[in-house]
């Protein structure tokens, strides 16, 4: 075993925190504006499990699978 200490991240993940640390701030942005918590494709509010699963979570379902297919 090659020693992988937890300093040593590869692009992907620092991509991947990278990422995640531009939804914490869009997120905040939000909370700024007072649209945290709601879609922002169609401006549903989510309840709260949806909001528990990812505190980030910017669009709905239905906005999520129109922007995958679209
Ligand atoms: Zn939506």
């Amino acid at each position: 075993m090659s020693s992988l200490g937890p300093m040593e991240e590869t692009p992907d993940e620092l991509s991947s925190l990278t990422k995640q640390l531009d939804d914490i701030e869009a997120a905040m942005e939000r909370l700024d504006q007072g649209t945290y918590g709601r879609c922002q494709g169609c401006g549903t509010q989510f309840d709260a499990s949806a909001l528990e699963r990812n505190p980030v979570v910017e669009l709905c379902v239905n906005c999520a699978q129109t922007r995958n297919n679209g």
